[in-house]
C-alpha cells in the first residue's frame, strides 16, 4: 500500500497566484507542494496564461518590460529556491469536503491541510486554425496587456458584450481605427457602453460578421470575415485582433463542493477565503473583474498570508514550524 503524501500546503496552479503563493508560503516554512499543470497549447499549463504572450510591459519592476515565460521562470525558481516543490501534472480529482483537503493526480492522492485553489481563467478564443500560433503576434485576448504594442495602426476586436466595447475605446488611445466585428446586427453590451461607442469617432461597426481564417506567419496580416446572414466574405488589413468573446474560470473540477457566482468564478470573502474552511482562491479563478498578472500575484501573496493564519489557528498547529515568518 502505497503512504498518502500529507503537506501543510498544497497549491493547484502555477501562474502568477499560485507561485507567489508558493514564494511566501515556502519562506513561511510550509514546505508548499505545487500542482503545476501540465503542458498543452492552451492557457492552461505550467507556468498559466503568461507563457503564451511575449512582452509583458505592466508588471512592476521591469522597466524595459520581461518575456511572459521569463517572468513565469523567474517566479517558479524564486519558490523553489525557498523549497517550495512541483509536481508537473493537472490535479484530476478533489476531495475537499473534509480536513485536510484531497486531491489527486489520476491515481495517486495526495492532502493538504490548506488548500489554495490558483487554476486560473481562459479566454473563450474563435476555434480558427491560426489563431493559437498567433496568439501574442497581433492576436491578443487581454487590451490592456497589449493595446500599447498597436500604436497608429488598424485593428479589430471581435465580440458584441461590454468587454468587446470597453477593449475597443480603451484601445482607440493607440490604434488609428478600431473595427468590432460582432455576429449579430445588436449588441449584447450595456446601453451606457453602446452610447459610448457609437460616439467615438475611431470605432467602426461591422455587423452579422464573424472572422473566418486569419492571415500571416510570425504576425498577423489581416482576416478574412464572412457575413453570417449573406455569406459574403471580405478582407480586413488589421494588424492586431483582439478576441473578446468572454472568459472561463477553471472551476469545473470544484463543482459541487466550491461555491461559484453565476459566471463559475470562485466566491471568496474575508480575503482569499472559501465556503470550505482551510481552502483559499487567489487569482483570475476568483477574479472577473481585473484579471492582471499583478492582481493575481498580489492575491497568491494574500492566499499565502490566510492559510498560514488559518494554519495556525487549528490544533495541529505544533506540527507546522514555529519559525517566525518575516514577509
Ligand atoms: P493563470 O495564469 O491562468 O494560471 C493558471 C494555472 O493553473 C496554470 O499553471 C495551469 O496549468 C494551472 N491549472 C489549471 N487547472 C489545473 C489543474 N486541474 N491542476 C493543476 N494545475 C492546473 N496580464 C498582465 O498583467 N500583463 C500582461 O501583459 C498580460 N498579457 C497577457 C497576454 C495573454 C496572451 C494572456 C492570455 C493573458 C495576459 N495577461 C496579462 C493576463 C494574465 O496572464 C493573467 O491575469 C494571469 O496569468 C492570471 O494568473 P493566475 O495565476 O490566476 O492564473
Ligand atoms: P458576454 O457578455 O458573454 O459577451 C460575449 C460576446 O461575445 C457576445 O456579444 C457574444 O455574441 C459574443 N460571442 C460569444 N461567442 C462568440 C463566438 N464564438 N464568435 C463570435 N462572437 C461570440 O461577455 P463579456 O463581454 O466578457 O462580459 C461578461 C460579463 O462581464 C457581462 O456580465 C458584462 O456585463 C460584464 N462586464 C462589464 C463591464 C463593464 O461594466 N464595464 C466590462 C466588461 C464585462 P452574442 O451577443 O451574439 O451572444
Amino acid at each position: 500500500m502505497t503512504e498518502t503524501t500529507v503537506r501543510d500546503v498544497v497549491i493547484i496552479g502555477s501562474g502568477p497566484a499560485g507561485l507567489t503563493a508558493a514564494i511566501y508560503t515556502a519562506r513561511a516554512n510550509l514546505r508548499p507542494l505545487v500542482f503545476e499543470g501540465a503542458p498543452s497549447s492552451t492557457g492552461d499549463q505550467p507556468g498559466g496564461q503568461l507563457m503564451l504572450t511575449t512582452e509583458v510591459e505592466n508588471y512592476p519592476g521591469f522597466v524595459d518590460g520581461i518575456q511572459g515565460p521569463e517572468l513565469m521562470t523567474a517566479m517558479r525558481a524564486q519558490a523553489a529556491r525557498f523549497g517550495a516543490e512541483f509536481v508537473t501534472e493537472k490535479i484530476s480529482k478533489v476531495d475537499l469536503s473534509s480536513s485536510p483537503g484531497r486531491v489527486w493526480v489520476g491515481e495517486t492522492e495526495y492532502q493538504g491541510r490548506a488548500v489554495v485553489v490558483a487554476t486560473g481563467a481562459r479566454a473563450k478564443m474563435l476555434g480558427l486554425d491560426a489563431e493559437r500560433r498567433l496568439l501574442g503576434h497581433g492576436v491578443s485576448t487581454c487590451a490592456t496587456c497589449d493595446g500599447f504594442f498597436f500604436k497608429g495602426q488598424e485593428i479589430a476586436v471581435v465580440g458584441g458584450g461590454d468587454s468587446a466595447l470597453e477593449e475597443a475605446n480603451f484601445l482607440t488611445k493607440f490604434a488609428d481605427k478600431v473595427y468590432v466585428i460582432h455576429r449579430r446586427d445588436a449588441l449584447r453590451a450595456s446601453k451606457i457602453m453602446q452610447e459610448r461607442s457609437f460616439k467615438n469617432d475611431k470605432i467602426e461597426f461591422l455587423w452579422d460578421s464573424v472572422p473566418v481564417e486569419l492571415h500571416g506567419e510570425s504576425r498577423l496580416a489581416g482576416a478574412t470575415l464572412e457575413n453570417v446572414k449573406t455569406g459574403e466574405r471580405s478582407e480586413l488589413g488589421v494588424t492586431g485582433l483582439f478576441v473578446a468573446i468572454g472568459h472561463h474560470p477553471n472551476t469545473s473540477l470544484f463543482m459541487g463542493q466550491l461555491a461559484m457566482d453565476d459566471a463559475s468564478y470562485l466566491l471568496t470573502h474575508h480575503g482569499t477565503h472559501l465556503n470550505v474552511e482551510g481552502v483559499f482562491a487567489a487569482g483570475d479563478v476568483q477574479d472577473r473583474t481585473y484579471r492582471q498578472a499583478i492582481t493575481a500575484a498580489g492575491s497568491g501573496c494574500m492566499a499565502a498570508i490566510d492559510a498560514e493564519r488559518w494554519l495556525e489557528s487549528q490544533p495541529h498547529a505544533s506540527a507546522i514550524s514555529e519559525t517566525p515568518t518575516q514577509w
